[in-house]
């Protein structure tokens, strides 16, 4: 990998990084070709946004982690873009808050679905749902809609990092409150979720992880921060920064 590499004075090397740990899971099994689409859309929006978080973006993750520490049962969806990107701090996230990890993939298939799980738990993961989905999202098609009873199915807060606007609009008709990591604050996932992160996710996991270290153990500033979020302000000062060139 190293080899396709510029050295590290490289003004791109950050985001060249990035990209060679997609190739890498592509190659792997962990990556659908699409998802290499995907992070294309991304990486132009974190070009525009200035490739570092914003203060609105700190204000997501602080809301982010509120509502996860404050849940009764979160679950962090994980799919294949994710595990290439943030195997490592995903896990740590999910001992912090604590909250289960399930395998959720646009397009399904068994290998990488094993893949992913087998990928997760070189990083650390003890167990990591989706491989026996036994219940489904209400309003989705076949393979799209399975999950697992034990986790998204009875979940009240659930994270979906990099999701499709369908997936992310049936969750929120389920009933759950939903958080999302999207670079594009255009994008139909970053206008339906609850709580919207509009920043790289390479930046925001470890970010949303101290958050939820810190807010642990103070429930009254976690609700406070929740009650006080508003998700379309945060969206409508994102997209200030990017049309005004911040
Ligand atoms: P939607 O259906 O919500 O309108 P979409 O069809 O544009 O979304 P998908 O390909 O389903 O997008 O999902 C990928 C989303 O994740 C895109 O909005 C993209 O900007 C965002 N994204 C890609 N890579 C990253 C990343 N590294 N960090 C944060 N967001 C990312």
């Amino acid at each position: 990998m190293e080899g396709h590499l510029p050295p590290p004075s490289h003004p791109r090397y950050q985001s060249l990084v990035i990209r060679e740990r997609l190739v890498a899971g592509m190659a792997a099994g962990i990556v659908a070709p699409q998802g290499l689409l995907a992070h294309g859309r991304g990486e132009a929006f974190d070009y525009l946004l200035g490739e570092q978080t914003t203060d609105a973006a700190r204000r997501s993750i602080d809301a982010a982690a509120a509502m996860l520490v404050l849940a009764r049962h979160p679950v962090l969806s994980v799919n294949g873009n994710v595990a290439a990107l943030v195997p490592k701090e995903i896990v740590a996230l999910s001992r912090a808050v604590p909250a289960p990890l399930e395998v959720n993939l646009f397009y399904r298939t068994e290998q990488r679905v094993a893949a992913i799980i087998a990928h997760l738990q070189a990083h650390g993961a003890a167990t990591v749902l989706g491989a026996d989905p036994d219940s489904r999202i209400p309003g989705l098609d076949h393979d799209r809609g399975l999950c697992t009873a034990a986790g998204i199915g009875s979940a009240d807060v659930v994270l979906v990092p990099l999701e499709d606007g369908d997936r992310t609009a049936a969750l929120v008709a389920a009933g759950k409150r939903v958080i999302t990591i999207d670079l594009n604050p255009l994008s139909r996932t970053a206008q339906t979720a609850h709580v919207t992160i509009v920043d790289n996710i390479v930046r925001a996991v470890p970010s949303l992880e101290e958050s939820v270290h810190r807010l642990r153990s103070d429930p009254t500033s976690a609700q406070a921060i929740v009650a006080r979020y508003d998700n379309a302000a945060m969206a409508r000062e994102q997209l200030r920064r990017i049309r005004s060139g911040h």
